[in-house]
């Protein structure tokens, strides 16, 4: 399988005819080549983007709106082959594509199709004055866009779909371990007759053709989902250039589960919650804090309820937790279990790789939950990103919440109470982004998304993406 870049409608080679190796998760084998492009193929992207942008700007939004649903349509036909493609790209059960990633997509364009109608400006009557002021939201021009691995079209199609629905045109750069899905957009796209040169897709490494997006000086706003180290570099290259950012980074979530909780919707949601997507999901819940009272129940159903999740290949209907994403992130997350176990923790079930038979070489791992003694241990405080959570007791409300506060990010939280009073103390007092009680991950593509702290900047989101991906210009006129 060669991917190639889609730069102007077309699909095409690296101008300096440089591959990268494409892995599947889950037999460890190579199987495809993948453009190992830099900011010559930027250029290129960025001539048609700008191109493009003249005419696509001045697309009326029923039109734009017309073409975004007919793309969602595609994307919907084409399920199966996407899911089956994501799968094998990213490792993840062939289900959860089918399921969330893949309808996810087609609803991230179906939604922004209705948003850009509804999308409105304000008007300020300055009385006494005899003016009026009226604010033009215009689209940027040419905007990036930087996604990762764990969520791939999902989350390059929950950039895109805002950009172009607001009238800019877009080079987007999704990651270079799961490559494919994108790529096949690009076909979908000339088949919804998006105008060439609206959306661009160059492949390759993020420190070389993504850095090359960053930096150019023409592409006025950046839209960046990734590891918060990555979103460091961003804004330090992106700040010269005075760019908009838009930055949604790692997270290390706290799941608070007090006594008075629907204990059996709070057992099976944290299964979820911790487990999705073999953990690599940013809103996993991977600190788990109980209450003193219910700990010892919990812990035992959760871990006897862990050991019969099924771990295999990503294409078995049965497979509950498929193959990690690449060897290198396999290592890390055995590396965590390490570090938890060196710092006292103690590893309740898991822990291991897994040898799938017949796919020896693939990147399995075992669900894995630890008891930490203290909040203090680097499992606890830092990002792992895998099928690992830690879990500790609590006594006082306080107490959990100063714990929950205490990291250095600030993504989701999830609180399970039947207490009303509690849920507004905890929900105000909490130090994150989106917060969710008695559920989790249930979202309303309405709502602001996004992390305080080092979880990030702007949010994402209805009708605040639409605000980033337009400028506002004030105009006031004096009658
Ligand atoms: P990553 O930061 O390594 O890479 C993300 C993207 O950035 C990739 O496309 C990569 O090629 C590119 N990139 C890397 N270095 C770059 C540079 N210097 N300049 C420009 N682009 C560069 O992240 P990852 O490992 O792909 O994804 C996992 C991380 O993403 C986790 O930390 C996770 O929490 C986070 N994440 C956050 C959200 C959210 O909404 N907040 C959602 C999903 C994932």
């Amino acid at each position: 399988m060669i991917i190639q870049n889609f730069i102007n409608g077309q699909f095409v080679d690296p101008l300096q005819n440089k591959w990268l190796d494409n892995f599947c998760p889950a037999d460890g084998e190579i199987y495809g080549k993948i453009p190992d492009s830099d900011h010559e193929d930027v250029e290129v992207a960025y001539i048609a983007a700008k191109s493009a942008f003249q005419t696509w700007s001045r697309t009326t939004v029923e039109d734009r709106s017309k073409i975004l649903i007919k793309l969602a349509d595609l994307i919907e036909d084409n399920l199966e082959r996407l899911a089956e493609a994501e799968s094998e790209d990213n490792g993840k059960p062939v289900k959860l594509a089918k399921t969330v990633d893949i309808p996810r997509a087609a609803e991230n364009f179906r939604f922004f199709a209705h948003a850009i109608t509804q999308f409105s400006s304000e008007s300020h009557e300055t009385i006494g004055q005899d003016a009026i002021n009226y604010t033009l939201r215009q689209p940027i021009g040419v905007v990036g866009c930087i996604s990762p691995w764990n969520l791939p079209l999902y989350l390059f199609t929950w950039k895109i779909a805002p950009a172009i629905a607001a009238g800019n045109c877009v080079i987007a750069k999704p990651s270079e371990i799961t490559p494919l899905t994108s790529f096949m957009l690009g076909e979908l796209c000339n088949e919804a007759g998006l105008p060439h040169g609206v959306l661009n897709i160059v492949h390759g490494i993020g420190q070389n053709v993504g850095h090359a997006i960053v930096v150019h000086p023409d592409i006025k706003a950046i839209s960046f989902t990734g590891g918060t180290q990555t979103g460091a570099k961003i804004a330090i290259a992106a700040a010269p250039h005075f760019k908009k950012l838009s930055l949604e980074l790692g997270g290390k979530n706290p799941n608070i589960i007090f006594a008075d909780c629907d204990y059996e919707n709070m057992l099976s949601t944290t299964i979820r919650s911790s487990f999705s997507n073999q953990g690599q999901i940013c809103l996993c819940g991977s600190r788990i804090f109980i209450e003193q009272s219910l700990y010892n129940q919990f812990k035992s159903d959760f871990v006897a309820q862990i050991r019969r999740l099924k771990v295999g290949h990503p294409n078995d209907e049965n497979t509950d937790i498929g193959a990690l994403v690449s060897k290198d992130h396999l290592e890390k997350v055995l590396d965590y279990v390490k570090i938890a176990v060196d710092e006292g923790g103690k590893v309740l079930c898991g822990g291991e790789q897994i040898i799938l038979k017949g796919f020896d070489d693939g990147y399995y791992m075992s669900p894995t939950v630890i008891e930490v003694k203290s909040d203090d241990c680097r499992a606890n405080r830092e990002e792992i990103f895998g099928p690992v959570v830690t879990i500790m007791p609590f006594t006082s409300e306080q107490e959990v919440l100063d714990i929950a506060n205490k990291v250095d990010y600030g993504l989701s939280a999830t609180i399970w109470t039947n207490n009303l009073n509690r849920t507004m103390r905890l929900t105000h007092a909490i130090h994150s982004g989106i917060v969710w009680v008695n559920t989790w991950m249930l979202r309303d593509l309405r709502t602001p998304f996004g992390g305080v702290k080092q979880s990030g900047l702007g949010r994402e989101g209805g009708l605040e993406v639409l605000r980033f991906f337009t400028e506002p210009k004030n105009v006031c006129i004096k009658y």
